[in-house]
């Protein structure tokens, strides 16, 4: 089959069209031919190079398909059928697995982390990964919804526990995470504040449902925050964003609010002043991935209609180097997808 690997780490040259023996599926696996892999964050980080790649190695977590064969221990799929993949790997035996909690599991991982993903014509998965879909839902968008869906459902269900009405700060209205937040904080009637860089995106979040947007070019969020909530402040703050924003997120919270955070985009390392944390009472939240069953729920509104996906582009799977230089100038609203 056809693939993009990486044999070094590097820069957006690094990846490799190329041809590669197909997948072996074992018999509990199932065989997907990938009709559509979206690209995130993660990608450029493991591009990059994180401990526990190893080379060459196949990128991409998002992966939509076709069910090409059923191995002999798997029931319940055929092939033919259409299916998007949870895009992460888990013991499926250890106490956290069988308790629910697969992202709390040992040997967890992203599908396109430490394990090869959707950068491909073909992939191997275990049952348990693959998600059939409606016949109205296009590839593409199927390939947009898992890791980011899962994420912002993890967020703000699961770790902040949202409750009807509450105000939300999401920052990056056009990032996977930002779009996939917006939505789920207005299905719990929220009041959602979010920024952007240009009017054009914040524009399109105002018809995700966002109720405010700030450019975070031109005002400061903080201080917009508190205009916008009457000088109260959010209670929750989505973060993803890192070293560039902490510090106003941090502001942007009324005393007993909560930041959630899942990623460090402009960089990991923050500091603040303790006495700021303990005596306004917040919450700093970790929060990774989500669980297998977090990722049923969040898909079940999709497919009602009550959260919708946002592509942004395509490329083909040999244009993967151009996706990446496209994904690194952060100019799309939506999700980036390859088409093998
Ligand atoms: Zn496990």
């Amino acid at each position: 089959m056809k693939a993009v690997r990486i044999h070094e780490f590097g820069g957006p040259e690094v990846l490799r069209y190329e041809d590669v023996p197909d997948p072996e599926p074992r018999r509990d696996q199932v065989l997907v031919r990938v009709k559509a892999c979206a690209l995130n964050h993660l990608d450029i980080w493991v591009r990059k190079g994180l401990p526990g790649v190893t080379l060459p190695h196949i990128l991409g977590s998002d992966i939509a398909g076709e069910i090409v064969s059923v191995g002999e221990y798997v029931t319940g799929f055929t092939p033919g059928q259409r299916v998007l993949l949870a895009p992460m790997h888990f013991c499926n035996r250890c106490a956290k697995c069988v308790a629910g909690l697969q992202n709390q599991c040992r040997e967890f991982t992203v599908l396109g982390n430490a394990v090869d993903g959707g950068y491909c014509e073909l992939i191997a998965v275990p049952a348990v990964n693959v998600i059939p879909i409606p016949d109205s839902l296009e590839f593409d968008h199927a390939a947009s919804l898992p890791l980011v869906f899962l994420t912002a459902w993890h967020m703000l269900v699961a770790r902040a526990v949202i409750r009807l009405g509450q105000t939300v700060l999401v920052l990056g209205a056009g990032s996977g995470v930002g779009i996939a937040a917006i939505q789920i904080a207005k299905m719990f009637h929220a009041r959602v504040i979010t920024t952007a860089g240009d009017e054009k995106k914040l524009e399109k979040a105002r018809t995700l449902g966002a109720d405010y947007g700030i450019n975070h070019y031109q005002q400061k969020i903080s201080q917009e925050v508190r205009k916008i909530t009457n000088k109260e402040g959010v209670d929750i703050v989505v973060e993803h964003v890192g070293v560039a924003t902490w510090e106003e997120s941090m502001k942007s919270l009324k005393p007993g609010g909560t930041i959630v955070t899942c990623g460090a985009t402009t960089g990991p390392n923050v500091s603040f002043d303790l006495r700021f944390l303990f005596s306004r009472q917040l919450n700093l939240l970790g929060s990774y991935m989500g669980t297998m069953g977090e990722l049923h729920d969040v898909l079940g509104h999709v497919f009602a209609g009550r959260l919708k996906p946002v592509v942004d582009r395509t490329f083909p799977l040999k244009g993967a180097r151009a996706a990446h230089e496209y994904l690194e100038a952060s100019q799309m609203f939506g999700k980036v997808v390859l088409n093998p």
